[in-house]
């Protein structure tokens, strides 16, 4: 049985120091922005390599801090565009309509499942004020017409980095450090997942950092002086304590997801699957392997009878869910096709070669 994710086996690689950090911070009675959030922002800072971190209660959180603060610095106002891919999951949607702004939706390209970076520019207007791009899959999103596009424009470069911890890109900087913010998620299966909710903002913008942190903490900065209408979004310390802990075997564990999927890119052969193309190694943290097969719901069921478990991400694109009805006559062929083809299989730091092999041998078995 090779199961799509074992958190159990995950957060057991690094076990003892997690239960010590745990037991620390639960018999020093201190639980909440304390020193174990100090800590953990200035590691994480240092390596994502931007000035400031912000913890924050989850990813998308994360997001809607972000625009929210630029709403409050007057960057940006409720009916402003925001270009972002069509092939996301839906949060990276909702930190833009949370804050009524409008996501303004551009096609992924079919080989490396990223944002075309060929289409940005034709969807930018008069009202558009940021290009919001995921590392999608743990994929570096970033190219080097993105950033020349910003400043010819004017825009804020906003990173969905939610499933990148730890990627570089082309220039050699970690995702999360590329953009003028960027928004992570902790959540217990990312590559740095928390033991619960989790997630932070990351920027080079002191105004920016502070308006974040101020929001998160409803909207105070001083004690009982409030001058935004915040809300509670805030990383507990027994979180940030695991994080950190977690965050100092990041690249190791990345390393093993690297291993995995190189394992994958050398032997899947079956002629019914494609893969998304193979990124220079530093350019890809594996949070997901994404195949497309064109069978795909008939593969999922054999390798389940076969005792390997997949997921899908994301079975239905954003701009064809119920919450956004205003935009489902809308089409994205190329979002619409991988949201039908996609099959995820299992990657993670806690599973072996063996285990890769197995997978790797039923996929090319399949008829
Ligand atoms: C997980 C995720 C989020 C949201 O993070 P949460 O911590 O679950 O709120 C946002 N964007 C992307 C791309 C994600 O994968």
């Amino acid at each position: 049985m090779i199961p799509f994710l074992s958190l159990k086996d995950v957060t057991s690689l690094h076990g003892e120091e997690i239960q010590e950090a745990v037991a620390r911070v639960v018999s020093g009675g201190w639980y909440l922005q304390g020193s174990e959030n100090e800590k953990f922002e200035e590691d994480y800072s240092r390596f994502i390599g931007s000035k400031y971190t912000v913890g924050c209660a989850n990813g998308l959180d994360a997001l809607i801090l972000i625009f929210r603060a630029y709403i409050e610095m007057g960057v940006m106002a409720p009916g402003d565009e925001v270009i972002v891919p069509a092939n996301t999951f839906v949060a990276t949607i909702l930190a833009i309509t949370e804050n009524g702004l409008v996501p303004v939706m551009v096609e992924p390209r079919m080989d490396t499942l990223e944002i075309d970076d060929s289409l940005i520019e034709a969807a930018i207007s008069s009202r558009t004020k940021a290009i919001c791009i995921v590392h999608l899959y743990g994929r570096n999103a970033y190219t080097e017409k993105i950033g020349p596009l910003c400043r010819k424009y004017g825009l804020k470069l906003v990173e969905d980095n939610a499933q990148a911890h730890g990627c570089i890109a082309l220039d050699g900087r970690r995702t999360g450090s590329l953009g003028d913010a960027a928004g992570h998620s902790f959540y217990p299966g990312k590559n740095l997942g928390a033991l619960g909710d989790g997630g932070a903002v990351t920027t080079n913008d002191p105004s920016l950092a502070e308006a974040v942190r101020s929001l998160a903490n409803y909207g105070s900065s001083k004690k009982y002086v409030f001058k935004y209408c915040g809300r509670n979004s805030r990383l507990d310390e027994i979180q940030a304590a695991v994080l950190d802990v977690k965050l100092s075997h990041l690249d190791d564990d990345n390393l093993r997801r690297k291993e995995i999927a190189a394992f994958y890119y050398d032997n899947i052969s079956n002629p019914a699957i494609s893969l998304p193309v193979r990124l220079a190694g530093e350019n890809n943290v594996y949070h997901i392997f994404p195949i497309l097969a064109s069978r795909r719901d008939e593969l999922q069921k054999y390798l389940k009878d076969n005792g390997i478990g997949t997921v899908i991400h994301y079975p239905i694109p954003p701009h064809k869910q119920e919450c956004y009805k205003q935009w489902n006559g809308l089409s994205y062929p190329v979002t619409e096709y991988i949201a039908d083809h996609e099959l995820s299989l299992p990657i993670s730091p806690s599973m072996t070669l063996e285990e890769a092999a197995e997978v790797v041998k039923r996929i090319n078995a399949f008829e």
